[in-house]
């Protein structure tokens, strides 16, 4: 991967306004009180720097913070952000209480996520890296001679032995295991000797029950393999 423009700058000649190539548009931001303030793309650098020029002189004349109240950027402006894995390329269209942004994975995947879920730091990827971190987890038992069947005998009583949601203790296996349950099925998660990493592979399931949940069990838990008679 070619390295990114480290100083984008010089690209606008004026301080505060970056060109973000993957949405093609001119970014601007202000400093007041020592806080930067997004203010917004803008396909032509000219109205970027009109812009930017405005925000200046609303900051001189102290009128600042209720101009920038009125205007429809009221929400951080995420765009041109990196979180994680995940760059931030644009606001989603849907109007909805939370902004969604459009986000580009390191991997190459799109993502759509909530600036909440992206400033939290919940979403780092589009679901790739807790799939690279499932294959590293040490888990020997997560899918050989499981059966699914097995962990449906497990009653809702064992719950308080782990003390963790999802997570239960299984005297057959004398192991942990977890599991979540998604769109009214119930997905198994792994057995683990740990109940750490049995609770870190319900808390990462549950972090991917929005989108990205389905397509990531098909590829980390395959059916499980035939019941061995031992
Ligand atoms: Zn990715």
């Amino acid at each position: 991967m070619g390295e990114k423009e480290r100083s984008p700058l010089k690209k606008s000649g004026v301080p505060g306004i970056y060109w973000q190539e993957e949405s093609k548009k001119w970014y601007v931001r202000v400093h007041y009180q020592s806080k930067p303030y997004h203010m917004g793309s803008f396909p032509k650098l000219s109205d970027a720097k009109k812009f930017r020029a405005e925000a200046l002189s609303r900051i001189k004349n102290d009128t600042f913070t209720d101009w920038y109240k009125s205007l429809s950027i009221s929400y951080e402006d995420l765009t041109g952000q990196r979180f994680g894995r995940l760059y931030v390329v644009k606001r989603h269209e849907e109007k909805s209480k939370d902004i969604k942004w459009i986000c580009k994975c390191d991997c190459g995947g799109e993502h759509i996520a909530y600036s909440g879920s992206l400033k939290s730091g919940k979403t780092k990827s589009c679901g790739c890296l807790i799939r690279l971190h499932l294959k590293t987890m040490p888990h020997p038992e997560r899918v050989h001679g499981t059966s699914l069947s097995m962990i449906k005998i497990k009653k809702p009583t064992k719950r308080s032995k782990s003390g963790i949601r999802g997570v239960y203790w299984s005297s057959v296996k004398s192991k942990w295991f977890a599991e979540i349950f998604f769109q009214g099925k119930r997905y198994f998660l792994g057995l683990y000797t740990n109940k750490e990493d049995a609770a870190k592979a319900r808390s990462m399931a549950e972090a991917q029950t929005h989108d990205r949940f389905l397509s990531w069990y098909e590829k980390n838990h395959p059916a499980p393999e035939k019941k061995r008679g031992d």
